[in-house]
């Protein structure tokens, strides 16, 4: 396997979870990729009949980039391009996952293994273990797509129609949606590592653990995420949201 974080068989201790679990596992990937788009500087200025276009569009881009490397080496990739990958032990700020340098000077990537560690104990004893191994490599795979924007100049910003708005209501302007490269960064990882699972899902679980809280802390928050999600991105709607 090219990722250790590959899909596996549900665990169900209680039959009491089974029902919320496997909502989890068929959760739609956009709700997560809505998160990510509500975060994007020009969220607002997008008219609501046209986010649905850029979580697709992100989506499109990291699945079609997915299926173009899966099973190949990615850290040999990034080596024969010169790029150093390296995995920090030290602590980091909570929730610090990975980052890129690339340009004519660096090329970098730094793994933070603490957030690894700290992911998979949270994620330990709910449906959905994963080892520390596993959540780097889910970084690793993030940041390699990053990589190929980078080192191909192919942003997936500019795969994706900008949005077009009035500056000062006079002005005709285009604006990026930039967000669309986180978006399609984690369906990168999620695909090409086999995962199971949105990686957005083992931040949520991150943030329970550290309130303390259990997996239905987690369930709860993309309840209420789904719904905004709905609420926010009525061209969304279709037969799933129909059956709620
Ligand atoms: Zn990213």
């Amino acid at each position: 396997m090219p990722c250790a974080a590959r899909a596996r068989n549900l665990r169900i201790f209680t039959k009491g979870v089974t029902e919320a679990v496997e909502k989890v596992g068929a959760i739609d990937d956009a709700i997560f990729a809505y998160s990510d788009l509500k975060e994007d500087f020009v969220y607002r200025r997008i008219p609501r009949e046209r986010r649905s276009y850029y979580i697709e569009c992100g989506i499109k881009a990291g699945r079609e980039a997915a299926a173009k490397y899966r099973g190949a080496d990615l850290s040999g990739i990034l080596r024969s391009d010169g790029v150093t990958v390296r995995y920090f032990p030290g602590d980091v700020a909570s929730g610090l996952h990975s980052q890129i340098y690339y340009d004519n000077k660096t090329k970098q990537i730094d793994i933070f293994l603490k957030t690894a560690e700290r992911i998979s104990s949270a994620m330990q004893g709910t449906p959905y273990p994963v080892t520390a191994e596993e959540a780097s490599a889910l970084f690793l795979a993030h940041e390699f797509y990053h990589f190929l924007e980078y080192s191909q100049g192919r942003y997936t910003d500019e795969l994706c129609e900008p949005v077009r708005s009035k500056f000062l209501g006079i002005w005709n302007q285009t604006l990026k949606v930039r967000r669309t490269s986180e978006i399609a960064a984690f369906i990168f990882a999620k695909d090409f590592c086999r995962s199971a699972i949105h990686p957005k899902i083992l931040d949520f679980a991150l943030v329970a653990s550290e309130k303390s809280q259990g997996f239905g802390w987690v369930l709860e928050r993309i309840d209420r995420l789904r719904a905004e999600y709905y609420a926010e991105c009525p061209a969304a709607r279709g037969p799933q949201n129909k059956e709620e």
